[in-house]
C-alpha cells in the first residue's frame, strides 16, 4: 500500500506566480511535517495542449525546492480510471444526462438557499432528452444539498452539494471527480490548496464518501491579493520566479509566513499549522 500523502496540483494555464508558489511551499510543509510522502500532479484536463506551461510550473517547483517524490503525474493520462468510476456510479444509478446550458441554469428558479450557479436539477427526472443532438452532460444524483468538512484553518465547514457534473457535454472529465479519483488512487489523505476551492471541498468529499473512500483532512490556505485587494495577476508585476529570481521568492514566501528561515528545509522547522496567518498576503512587487 502506498504511503499516505500530501500533494501540490497546479493547472497547467499559466506560469506560476508567487502566491501559487506560496500555496505550493504550504502543501510540502504540510506533507513533510506530518511524514507524508508529497506529490506534483499535473491538473491537465482542461489545458491539454499546454504541455510546455506544465513543464516550465515543474522547472519553477524544483528550483524552490519543492520536488513532487514520485514521478509527476498527469490527468490526461488516468482517462481510463475516470471512466471506470463513472460507470460505476452509473451501475448504482446515481448517475443522469444533462442538456442545460449555463444560461438554463442560471434562469432557472432555485431552492431558497441555493447559491448562483448551483444546478436545480432541471435534468435528474426529464424523461426523454430535449436535444438528442447535442452530447449531453453526465452529473450525480446526489442526495443531499450540503456536506460538511473538516477544515485545519477554517474548522468544519459545511457547503452546498449539488448535482455537480461529472463528465462534461465535449467529453473532458470535470474537475470534482477527477481531483477525489486521484487524490484516492495516489493515497493522498491531506489536500492543501487556496481557499478560492473551499466551497467545492463539500462536493469533492461527498463524492468520495459516495465511493467509500477514506475521509481527507483540508487546509485552504488564502490567496495572495495584489494591493488592490483582487487575486494576484501576471499584469500585477513582477510576480513569477524568473521575474523574482529564486532567493527573493524563498525570502518573500518566509517573511509572508513570519518564519526568519528563508530554505525550505529551515522553514520546516518553524513550521505550525495552528499559527499559520488566516488573512490573505497582499504581495507588493518590488
Ligand atoms: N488544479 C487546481 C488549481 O490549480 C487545484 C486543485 C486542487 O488542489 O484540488 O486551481
Amino acid at each position: 500500500m502506498a504511503p499516505l500523502s500530501g500533494r501540490f496540483a497546479p493547472s497547467p494555464s499559466a506560469d506560476l506566480h508567487i502566491g501559487n508558489l506560496r500555496t505550493a511551499v504550504l502543501a510540502w510543509l504540510f506533507a513533510r511535517s506530518s511524514g507524508r510522502r508529497f506529490l506534483i500532479r499535473v491538473e491537465d484536463l482542461d489545458d491539454r495542449t499546454f504541455s510546455d506551461v506544465a513543464a516550465r510550473q515543474l522547472a519553477d517547483l524544483r528550483a524552490i525546492g519543492v520536488i513532487s517524490d514520485e514521478p509527476p503525474e498527469y490527468q490526461t493520462a488516468h482517462t481510463s480510471r475516470y471512466d471506470t468510476v463513472i460507470a460505476e456510479l452509473a451501475a448504482r444509478g446515481l448517475v443522469y444526462e444533462c442538456y442545460c446550458s449555463r444560461k438554463d441554469i442560471l434562469a432557472a428558479p432555485r431552492a431558497p438557499h441555493a447559491p448562483e450557479g448551483a444546478y436545480p436539477g432541471t435534468c435528474r427526472d426529464r424523461p426523454a432528452p430535449p436535444d438528442p443532438s447535442r452530447p449531453p452532460a453526465l452529473r450525480l444524483r446526489s442526495d443531499t444539498s450540503s456536506y460538511t468538512v473538516t477544515d485545519v484553518l477554517h474548522g468544519t465547514f459545511t457547503g452546498v452539494v449539488d448535482d455537480f457534473v461529472l463528465r462534461r457535454g465535449d467529453g473532458v472529465t470535470a474537475y470534482n471527480l477527477a481531483v477525489v479519483v486521484d487524490d484516492a488512487a495516489q493515497n493522498v489523505d491531506q489536500v492543501v490548496r487556496g481557499d478560492d476551492l473551499l466551497s467545492s471541498s463539500p462536493r469533492q468529499a461527498y463524492l468520495g464518501a459516495l465511493l467509500g473512500y477514506p475521509p481527507v483532512t483540508y487546509a485552504h490556505v488564502p490567496l495572495v491579493l495584489n494591493e488592490d485587494g483582487k487575486r494576484l495577476a501576471k499584469r500585477d508585476g513582477a510576480v513569477t520566479l524568473a521575474e523574482i529570481g529564486v532567493q527573493q521568492t524563498l525570502t518573500l514566501i518566509a517573511d509572508s509566513l513570519g518564519y526568519t528561515a528563508t530554505t525550505l528545509d529551515g522553514m520546516l522547522t518553524e513550521f505550525d499549522p495552528a499559527s499559520l496567518p488566516r488573512q490573505p498576503w497582499v504581495y507588493r512587487p518590488v
